[in-house]
């Protein structure tokens, strides 16, 4: 999900829009300024109602955002690190950089959306009420009105005991804190989730096969999504839990052969690069870790001047970001090159080098863990 447009930020936190956020955006506000508002209000002209239209969906979205803010503010303050959220097609996403540790944290984070949906929904009760009995303001009763209903509608919706929603959270949670057992509860939860994405599909066919062909198609492509998210968020799920049990030492290689960054670039490519097979060297300076070189470095520089340039002018130099223990966990070392969009990382064990490990290297024991059933 990298595409998007940064917004601002709250509390620490980038907000950020998926393309797709423009798609229903348009279509909400679409259909409360041709159906939902001229039938509660009618005998108004039409720019009108396209105002009050985009109006309310921008308030709708502003409380999905809140929705999510109450999510990620509560887990910041659990001692979880969420930087971003970004709004897309089905309202929004926390970028979880780490899952709970336990089961009451889950569950706070979990409850923390639709407390703050019901409070909203009362909010803006209230609101309609006022509205409604200072006579003259119809139109704000029916915008307060409408978010009131959204926002009920957005508590029993994410309250569907199916993960990935906040519901599945709240169940895994409780199966989790009764078991112990965090894998069978995210079995559990993620089950829930793609039973009740089956259903919502059946119920959107069967509404289509009665006449009601909008309403209908809408549950199917819900329904379709929400199967999806069940089925991706558990196997992420499961290869984060063990990635995370995984120690680098054991996933990295070895054997690194180090250069010198004195060599030229056509030693380098004709010696190493060609003779060896690998990707990336670390490159050594007086015995000293200075920097790695990769076939992108050498790609960038003209082959004419490969003979010319030496391994320290294209190679990057080493920084705290390109390190890591062989202590770390394998989750810790993908996470980094993922961030980084890079490669492989040097392993040192007190300044010393002992290993690198790439991407290549965690997938591949993934593949045996999966194979081996260990
Ligand atoms: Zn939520």
């Amino acid at each position: 999900m990298g595409r998007g447009i940064k917004l601002f930020k709250i509390l620490g936190i980038q907000i950020s829009l998926d393309y797709t956020w423009f798609i229903v955006f348009g279509l909400v506000a679409w259909s409360l300024a041709q159906g939902y508002f001229p039938l509660t209000i009618p005998g108004l002209g039409i720019s009108t109602y396209i105002v009050i239209g985009i109006i309310s969906a921008l308030l709708l979205f502003a409380c999905v955002l809140i929705h999510e803010l109450s999510h990620s503010y509560t887990s910041n303050k659990l001692g979880l690190d969420i930087k971003e959220i970004k709004l897309f097609i089905f309202g929004g996403v926390a970028q979880l950089t780490k899952e709970p540790e336990d089961p009451t944290t889950e569950l706070k984070i979990a409850v923390a959306g639709p407390a703050a949906s019901i409070a909203l929904a009362g909010v803006f009760w209230v609101l309609t009420q006022l509205a409604k009995t200072i006579s003259g303001y119809p139109i704000l009763a029916a915008m307060f009105e409408y978010l009131t209903y959204i926002n009920i509608v957005l508590v029993i919706f994410n309250m569907i005991p199916g993960f990935p929603l906040d519901g599945g959270r709240v169940l895994r949670a409780i199966w989790w804190k009764k078991t112990g057992n965090i894998q069978r509860a995210t079995q559990v939860a993620s089950q829930a989730g793609k039973t009740f994405a089956i259903l919502l599909i059946l119920f959107g066919f069967v509404q289509i096969f009665f006449g009601n062909f909008v309403g209908g198609l809408w549950m199917v492509f819900i329904g379709m999504f929400l199967q999806q998210a069940a089925e991706s968020s558990y196997s992420q799920l499961l290869v984060k839990q063990t990635l995370e049990k995984i120690k680098v030492a054991d996933a990295m290689t070895k054997n690194v052969v180090v250069l010198s960054e004195d060599a030229t670039l056509s030693t380098v490519v004709e010696k190493y690069f060609f003779g060896y097979h690998f990707v990336g060297f670390p490159v050594a300076s007086d015995g000293r870790i200075v920097g790695m070189i990769t076939l992108n470095n050498v790609r960038m520089v003209p082959k004419e001047e490969w003979a010319t340039t030496l391994v320290r002018d294209a190679m990057n130099k080493i920084t705290p970001d390109l390190v890591l223990s062989p202590q770390d966990s394998a989750m810790i070392a993908f996470q980094r090159m993922i961030s980084l969009d890079i490669g492989r990382v040097i392993v040192m064990d007190n300044g010393k080098l002992v290993g690198i490990i790439t991407r290549r290297d965690i997938m591949k024991l993934m593949e045996f863990k999966v194979d081996l059933g260990v």
